[in-house]
């Protein structure tokens, strides 16, 4: 266990590490950085980090995103922890709701889903919409990046579950963008990739940041919990399987980059309905609003 200085020192070294073989910002150009924040942990720490690495930077503006799902005593306080943090740092603060993005809330979705006998969990949907609001967002502002506060087992139980599903073409999809852009979304970083969740809720504690404790009350049988439990067992078996699993990500990316995307299954189009760019007919996001209708 480390103190509190040493642990703050070690997050912060860790952070600017990855934010620098992230982030690079072009010479004699400005930088537009979206943070997607939720009142959470993990993009209060994200944003803290990244206000005081490039804060400064006159080439460089950041813009604190929050999307408002509609989910009646989690997200009106989690929204103001995240209001608040900006205003401490003096960040401008963004917010786009559901119904603004042409969505139902999130409490009606599951109303739905309950009277629909829907298999799928809600966070499914809301999964889907809300990547459809980080992006009006970013759309909004002008934004050239998008950094996400995914932590080290959050990417490593969403690698876990890409393989599971032999699902290569998300594992090919997965952040950071760097030095594989996709086709017609803005690049995104995850410069807490490295660091584990506990470590990263130290911080945020030692440091005093306005952050939103509740977990989302739709959020029970999420298959990402149960991966949480997977992942977990997994590391106290063998220390480093968190690691292990990302840099097995970081090769499997490497190298169809060195194949020259020659396995690509999927061929991207632009959705008829929202014109964002999809692998299928239409795209998620809008397919699941029809559902809602
Ligand atoms: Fe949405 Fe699920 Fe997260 Fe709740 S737990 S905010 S429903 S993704
Ligand atoms: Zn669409």
């Amino acid at each position: 266990m480390m103190c509190g200085a040493h642990l703050a020192d070690s997050v912060r070294k860790k952070a600017s590490k990855a934010l620098r073989q992230q982030l690079i910002l072009p010479k004699g150009e400005h930088t537009t950085i979206l943070v997607a924040i939720s009142g959470g942990k993990d993009s209060a720490v994200l944003l803290e980090r990244i206000h005081e690495n490039l804060g400064r930077r006159r080439d460089v503006t950041i813009v604190g995103g929050c999307v408002d799902e509609g989910i009646e005593g989690y997200r009106p306080p989690s929204l103001e922890c995240a209001r608040e943090l900006c205003e401490e740092l003096g960040i401008r603060f963004e917010t786009v709701s559901y119904p603004e993005l042409g969505f139902k809330e999130m409490d009606e979705v599951v109303e739905k889903i309950v009277s629909m006998e829907e298999k799928k969990a809600p966070c499914s949907y809301c999964g889907v919409f809300r990547r459809k609001g980080i992006n009006h967002l970013a759309d909004r502002v002008g934004a050239d990046v998008i950094a996400l506060g995914h932590n080290l087992d959050d990417m490593a139980q969403t690698i876990m579950m890409n393989m599971q599903n032999g699902d290569l073409e998300r594992t090919l999809r997965l952040a950071p963008h760097t030095s594989t852009p996709l086709e017609g979304m803005v690049p995104r970083i995850v410069p807490l990739r490295w660091i584990p969740e506990q470590e990263i809720h130290l911080y945020a504690l030692h440091r005093g940041l306005p952050i939103h404790h509740e977990e989302c009350p739709h959020g029970d049988g999420a298959l990402r919990f149960r991966h949480r439990e997977t992942v977990a067992m997994m590391e106290a078996d063998v220390p480093g399987t968190r690691h292990g699993l990302l840099r097995m990500a970081d090769d499997v990316k490497k190298l169809h980059a060195l194949a020259d995307g020659e396995f690509r299954t999927a061929k991207a189009v632009n959705c008829p309905e929202c014109g964002q760019i999809c692998s299928g007919q239409i795209c998620k996001a809008c397919e699941m609003k029809n559902q809602m209708q």
